[in-house]
């Protein structure tokens, strides 16, 4: 569950720049699949970025439950310290890192034995369908496959909370289709 609480945001400090986010409150319900619907510049990405740690408020305050579904006030939380996975627009693979390198960094980032951290991202690709892929490079990659590269290193951590942005905006008619329903 994640509670927004007036949350406003304003890049940088200076007092006169516009506010990405204007005093937005909302709850996403455990368990539940949420949509952030808004024309572009409204503040969805910052909203993810909020959520996700990698941006503060400048005003308001983030609530999100523990594992025993307890409320904790995480405004000040820094991005690893929550268990949320953020999947970017643009993807935002490590060029220079094969798939399998791409997939298992944040398990070896977060000290998983580096045999496991392989099994589970080997198990992490099959799951978003990515077998036979493990040594290419993104740059090998079409859109799509790229795509799933990155929901396979946000799935593979296991969240507790799973930010998509603009998940369906770089694919086809036929992929869009597909993907709406596994991201389902
Ligand atoms: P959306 O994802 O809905 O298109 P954004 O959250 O990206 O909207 O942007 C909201 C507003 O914040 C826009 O006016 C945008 O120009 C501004 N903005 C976004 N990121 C930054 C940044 N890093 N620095 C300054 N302004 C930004
Ligand atoms: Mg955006």
């Amino acid at each position: 569950m994640i509670e927004f609480k007036n949350i406003s945001k304003r890049y940088g400090d200076d007092k006169s720049a516009a506010l990405a986010v204007d005093n937005i409150s909302f709850t996403v319900p455990t368990g539940t699949l949420t949509t952030l619907l808004g024309p572009s510049g409204c503040g969805k990405t910052t909203t993810l970025r909020m959520i996700a740690g990698l941006e503060s408020p400048t005003a308001g305050e983030i609530w999100m439950a523990d594992k025993n579904g307890q409320l904790e006030n995480v405004t000040h939380r820094a991005a690893h310290e929550r268990n949320v996975s953020l999947v970017f627009q643009n993807y935002a693979l490590f060029p220079h890192m094969d798939v399998l390198a791409n997939v298992g960094y944040g398990l070896k980032m977060s000290g998983v034995k580096k045999s496991d951290a392989k099994e589970r991202a080997i198990a992490a690709l099959q799951n978003v369908g990515l077998v036979g892929f493990d040594a290419r490079l993104p740059s090998e990659l079409s859109g799509g496959q790229q795509q799933r590269v990155a929901l396979a290193r946000a799935l593979v951590l296991e969240p507790a909370v799973l930010l998509f942005d603009e998940p369906l905006s770089n694919l086809d008619a036929q992929l869009r289709r597909a993907m709406r329903e596994e991201i389902r």
